[in-house]
């Protein structure tokens, strides 16, 4: 009988873990796994959005003038250029 008490009570013991596990995963995470995803994704491209505005900041190109953004900009002292081409076409004026 000692073998059967003990299949038992490894039993009840899988069985209370079940629970607390169904009573406390699902509250927090099956709930709305979409929503919060949603809540994160759009918390994320907000800090994303702040954080890339100083870094991409717009730059004029001084021959065409179009803005560009500074990293994608060719950067000749004080001025910027869309590409490298303008910025030789502008030095050669
Ligand atoms: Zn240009």
């Amino acid at each position: 009988m000692g073998l059967f008490r003990l299949i038992f009570l490894g039993l009840i013991i899988w069985l209370i873990v079940r629970v607390v596990r169904a009573l406390t995963a699902p509250a927090r995470q099956g709930r709305s796994p979409r929503h919060r995803e949603a809540a994160d994704s759009g918390r994320e491209a907000r800090t994303k959005g702040q954080a890339e505005i100083p870094a991409q900041r717009m730059v004029r190109c001084a021959e065409c003038g179009l803005h560009v953004p500074r990293g994608e900009a060719v950067c000749d002292g004080e001025r910027c250029f869309c590409s490298a081409e303008h910025r030789d076409r502008f030095a050669r004026h």
